[in-house]
């Protein structure tokens, strides 16, 4: 069929998305223009104290003067060389990192689910060379998400993401999360990884116990299986720690990062040991945009200012007083919510019993009070604001929530 030659419209509006875009989402109905620290406005001007981060994302909140400048510096430099050549700030960034972690390696790719395909590639493959064909089984937990590829839907712990793409990749277990018998039952001399959320983000905000993770420890190590922290929300300071295996004391053999590593440039990476890196050799794996200059310029500026002493502690106190907000409001309202979980600045705000499935309409009132927020899930509320987010922004918060609740609940 022909095409018309002009455009459907001369400005675009929410109206746009639904004529022009693939429909797998359904975004709220104002535009975003602009974005300040905590604040987004929307196209008629509206202001939103934005609690979303982008979902974990926007760590240092919206256009933040320090990375905006080193954006700005890296774009008159150079944009791209590919793989045929490295680049300094990638270089620079593999340094910070590894420096900063466990890993004396990194591999750097566009999102978090291309850094978790490659984290199980590297499992299998690892597991491949050193053990044989046999040792392929991964071990994965119900309600996780890592990722909307194949293998990552696949491996995700939440069957509404797999549904109808078959057929799937084969070996994959999902067992409860936070379950330490289960996890012992399913661990065996076959499995080559087990992949975990240090704290399950999109699952619900859930935090791992420590015996939990110290026990998945315990049980690679006895099946010579590889550890995946999934850190890709939990990590970048999220929970107070740069990532928050650091705080359990539980290390992993290959840790994921994505979301808040370049504040919103898309990035992600995979951190290894010296030993498991080296079954990636040359050609094996790969990706165009991977170690851009551009998104690791920046994210060698996120990681410079979040991996601090003075930063990371603020963050344990801003998620303190956050989380405090929050349970006072659950006090309050009783009859809306059951409680407060999570760790640091990622936290879920649980709807009560009586409420189940009703947390999207406490959510769709705050935004009209101009408060964003997210869900992780049908029953929570998710809370996952900049890592900058003050006092008065939490008092802000406070206000309007109790405004929207108010509201919902027929009171105002
Ligand atoms: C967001 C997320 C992913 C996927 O990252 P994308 O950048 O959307 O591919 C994977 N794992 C966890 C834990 C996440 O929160």
């Amino acid at each position: 069929m022909e095409k018309t030659a002009q455009p459907k419209s001369q400005t675009v509006t929410r109206r746009t998305f639904d004529e022009v875009m693939v429909q797998t989402y359904a975004p709220s109905t104002f535009v975003p223009v602009r974005g300040s620290g905590m604040y987004m406005w929307d196209q008629e001007g509206r202001q939103y104290l934005d609690l979303t981060g982008g979902i974990a994302v926007t760590a240092l909140g919206h256009t933040p003067p320090v990375l905006v400048e080193v954006l700005k510096k890296q774009a008159e430099t150079l944009w791209h060389a590919c793989n045929y050549y490295t680049n300094e700030p990638v270089l620079r960034l593999a340094s910070a990192m590894t420096a900063a972690t466990f890993a004396d390696r990194a591999f750097f790719c566009n999102s978090g689910g291309e850094a978790n395909e490659a984290a199980l590639k590297l499992a299998r493959r690892w597991a491949h060379d050193r053990h044989g064909p046999q040792k392929s089984r991964i071990v994965s937990f119900l309600n996780s998400f890592h990722g909307r590829t194949l293998f990552t839907v696949s491996v995700g712990g939440q069957p509404k993401y797999s549904e109808g793409f078959g057929p799937l990749p084969g070996m994959i277990d999902h067992i409860p999360y936070n379950d330490i018998e289960a996890a012992k039952k399913a661990i065996g001399d076959d499995v080559c990884a087990v992949i975990v959320e240090p704290v399950q983000g999109e699952g619900g905000v859930l935090p791992a116990s420590p015996a939990f993770l110290k026990t998945l420890r315990e049980l690679c190590d006895r099946h010579k299986a590889l550890l995946i922290f999934d850190e890709i929300q939990s990590g970048m300071g999220r929970t107070g720690k740069l990532f928050a295996y650091m705080d359990y004391g539980v290390c992993p053999d290959i840790l994921t990062s994505a979301k808040a590593l370049a504040n919103g440039f898309p990035i992600g990476a995979m951190l290894t040991t010296e030993d498991i890196a080296s079954v990636f050799t040359v050609g094996v794996h790969g990706t165009t945009f991977g170690g851009n200059p551009l998104a690791a310029a920046v994210a060698c500026k996120v990681m410079e200012t979040i991996n601090t002493p003075v930063f990371l502690s603020r963050v344990e106190s801003a998620g303190a007083s956050l989380k405090k907000m929050l349970e006072g409001l659950a006090a309050s309202y009783p009859q809306a919510f059951g409680g407060v979980r999570g760790k640091g600045l990622m936290l879920g705000l649980v709807m009560a019993e009586s409420c189940r499935g009703r947390a999207k309409e406490v959510t769709a009132i705050a935004e009209k009070e101009g408060l964003l927020l997210l869900l992780a899930g049908p029953d929570v509320i998710r809370i996952v604001p900049p890592l900058i987010i003050e006092e008065t922004h939490i008092r802000e918060a406070e206000a309007l929530l109790r405004q929207s609740i108010e509201k919902w609940l027929g009171n105002a």
